[in-house]
């Protein structure tokens, strides 16, 4: 398919019109027929199958082991928890018939598979040596929208949600910290975005959990994106889930848990963050194709030539694609994949075959590089690194340069007219204060980024007593 650059508004201009378009131009995704719900073309699904290999290995590492829960939660499950009940029942899909008949008991659709599990894992611990009880799975889940944001806001969206058991406090608490570090790296090594990894507020915590800490970065134009949190649960699920077990000493006790997800949201992101005016900008190692390899001219030395650096480059392991549809112009071709964000352009001549060169253009930059054929796999994986590195640098400078410290109250309102972005702002942590600040500025507290050291102040709002400076954003 032909994409005139045309159709795409600029990124600059228009974010939200852009990012609409880009979804369905580079066939990341599509609108799905019930209100709400989004379809992942093979191009998006791709990358999230590239960020689930490589998180799925840091699960396994650690000793977490992956399964399957149900789909259906029974209500009375659900409504054992009265925060968590409380604050999922919002968005729920329930289920009321089944097979024709009207059901004894109503099933909801997991928002997220806490209730359910921890049913199971009531029956599964008994003793200290049953713990910990380390599981995860790779699902879907189901919050009911009113509005659809392809990949940042859908009804049913795909994540992994990590749920574990343990005989201590000191335990439960390492994971959840564990289970931040390693969404961080993915982020750093993976999406290239930097953000900033903190505890929530009360308000923002999530339903049923001690500590919430979240991970949020920043989208060009200045508002925050949470696309993964781990919980501190205590034991606020094992007591009325009887999750008990009989420790060393023959003493009963009820168990530490901790949850953790990372969603597709984290695409949506990925797009916002690194795309430009021409469209994505994949980096190489969630680019499910890093390579395009063009020929200039149709022809067979050309396409031998052609299949041979393929052939190259796919040994040292690259995910190359050869683009040899003759549907296409060729000026439209490198259109087509600047378009879908893949991050090195090889284009093949008669000319340069002959000079034993390749063209490349680096599609982070729009450098033009020329590589010799006889070394052009470690030069594409140099460049390819390259890429990874610079797409993180810009996104770096991005949150560095839109983070700062506000002192006033006017100040601040006046920031949330104009340039957005982080702001550290000393708050009393009272949730009165929090909600104001909300209806008046539209921002939220994201976060209390973690080692932040104590201060002695006053809060942005009311003037009382504030030990922190919390970080505030609009966001998504
Ligand atoms: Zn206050």
């Amino acid at each position: 398919m032909e994409f005139s650059k045309r159709d795409l508004p600029k990124k600059s201009e228009n974010l939200s019109e852009w990012y609409n378009k880009i979804v369905l131009q580079a066939e990341l995704a599509d609108y799905g027929p019930a209100r709400g719900t989004m379809i992942y073309r093979p191009y998006g699904y791709a990358i999230w199958e590239l960020v689930q290999k490589e998180m799925d290995a840091l699960i396994k590492e650690k000793g977490v082991s992956n399964a399957y829960f149900p789909l259906f939660i029974p209500e009375s499950l659900l409504k054992k928890e009265e925060k968590h009940v409380e604050g999922f029942s919002p968005e729920l899909a329930v289920v009321t018939i089944g097979g024709g008949e009207e059901l004894a008991e109503k099933l909801v659709v997991r928002p997220t598979s806490e209730t359910i599990m921890y049913d199971a894992y009531a029956r599964w611990v008994h003793s200290w040596r049953d713990l910990p009880l380390l599981i995860n799975q790779w699902n879907n889940v189901v919050r009911w929208e009113k509005r659809t944001y392809l990949f940042l806001r859908t009804t049913e969206f795909l994540w992994q949600e990590g749920h574990t058991a343990h005989a201590s406090h000191e335990e439960s608490w390492d994971m959840v910290t564990w289970a931040m570090d390693m969404y961080k790296t993915i982020y750093k090594d993976l999406f290239a975005l930097p953000g900033y990894v903190g505890k929530k507020s009360e308000s923002e915590k999530f339903a049923g959990a001690d500590v919430t800490l979240t991970f949020e970065s920043l989208m060009p134009e200045g508002k925050a994106l949470q696309s993964c949190t781990s919980h501190d649960l205590g034991q606020n699920f094992s007591k009325p889930f009887n999750i008990s077990f009989l420790d060393k000493e023959g003493a009963s006790q009820y168990a530490w848990q901790t949850s953790w997800g990372f969603s597709t949201r984290a695409l949506g992101g990925l797009i916002m963050a690194h795309g430009d005016d021409n469209g994505l900008r994949l980096p190489p190692k969630l680019a499910p194709i890093q390579v395009v390899i063009i020929p200039v001219k149709p022809g067979e030395q050309i396409l031998t030539a052609c299949e041979a650096m393929k052939n190259t480059l796919k040994a040292v392991g690259l995910r190359v694609h050869l683009d040899t549809g003759d549907n296409e112009t060729f000026g439209s071709k490198i259109n087509t994949w600047e378009l879908k964000g893949v991050p090195l352009r090889l284009e093949v001549g008669l000319k340069e075959l002959a000079a034993g060169i390749v063209s490349a253009a680096r599609r982070d930059t729009g450098e033009k590089i020329s590589i010799k054929q006889n070394i052009l796999a470690d030069e594409c994986k140099k460049i390819l690194d390259e890429i990874q590195e610079n797409l993180y640098a810009q996104a770096h400078a991005f949150l560095e340069n839109n983070t700062k410290s506000i002192e006033t109250y006017d100040e601040f309102k006046k920031s949330f007219e104009v340039q957005k972005g982080f702001l550290r702002a000393l708050w009393c942590e009272s949730a009165e204060c929090e909600q104001k600040i909300k209806e008046e500025t539209k921002a939220t507290t994201r976060c209390l980024p973690l080692n932040t050291p104590s201060e002695q102040g006053s809060c942005i709002y009311c003037g009382k007593e504030a030990k922190n400076r919390w970080l505030f954003a609009q966001s998504y």
